[in-house]
């Protein structure tokens, strides 16, 4: 299975992405934290991207695209794209690489939610930089407070996660990603639109009902 996991900043996409490649048994491709594993190893596109993320815009289409295509290649049992394509640009250069590669994607979950539930989501958000668990201080706190579960240590802030430029990417999804979901609706692609105002789990059961029923 091949998918696709559209939506604003702290939406739930990488919440929602590690229940599904749990049960679809397929890989999560998150560009956010392929790129902060890139700068964590201090390679060159890690220090090109740098600047772009402290300040929340995007980071270059070209860089994007190489990276993700070439991690979808390492996947051959299937994937979840999240955080990426967020331009149009990254859209066709997705289409591209899956012609190429005699694929297509089998559903885009779209996930909705106001952006004044975003702002609570998103500095809410603790990680942790070891395994790359993701909590919130009052919607899913670890048992043991600053804490990872898995024994990791202590979670982190991250530093995009501010009120400053949380602002800033809601405007950079606004005016560069929102349009995304447009060009899948003109290709008449599979597009799941999901309720994400709703809590965790309840999110999970309704994406898991719409792509049980898709097999
Ligand atoms: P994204 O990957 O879209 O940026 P995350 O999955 O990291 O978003 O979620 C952002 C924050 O909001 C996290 O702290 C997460 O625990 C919390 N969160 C995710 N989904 C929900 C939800 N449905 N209700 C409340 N909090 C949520
Ligand atoms: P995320 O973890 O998805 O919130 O992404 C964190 C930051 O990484 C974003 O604010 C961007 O600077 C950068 N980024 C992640 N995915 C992309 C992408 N597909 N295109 C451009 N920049 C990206």
């Amino acid at each position: 299975m091949r998918l696709i996991l559209l939506g604003p900043p702290g939406a739930g996409k990488g919440t929602q992405c590690k229940r599904i490649v749990e049960k679809y048994q397929i890989a999560h491709l998150s560009s956010g934290d392929i790129l902060r594993t890139e700068r964590a190893a201090g390679t060159d596109l890690g220090k090109k991207a740098q600047s772009y993320m402290d300040s929340g815009a995007l980071v270059p289409d070209d860089l994007i695209i190489d990276m993700m295509v070439a991690a979808m290649k390492k996947a051959p049992k299937g994937y979840v794209l999240d955080g990426f394509p967020r331009t149009m640009v990254q859209a066709e250069g997705l289409d591209k690489a899956l012609a190429r590669a005699g694929e297509k994607i089998d559903a885009i979950v779209n996930l909705v939610v106001d952006d004044a539930l975003i702002l609570p989501r998103m500095t809410g958000r603790r990680s942790c930089p070891k395994c790359g668990a993701v909590y919130h201080i009052a919607t899913l706190r670890p048992k043991v407070e600053g804490k990872c579960d898995k024994g990791c240590g202590d979670l982190v802030q991250r530093p995009d996660d501010t009120p400053e430029v949380v602002s800033n990417r809601l405007k950079t999804y606004h005016h560069q990603t929102a349009a995304v979901v447009g060009y899948y609706q003109k290709k008449n692609a599979v597009i799941l639109n999901m309720d994400a105002s709703r809590e965790i789990s309840q999110v999970s059961k309704a994406i898991f009902q719409k792509l049980d029923s898709l097999k």
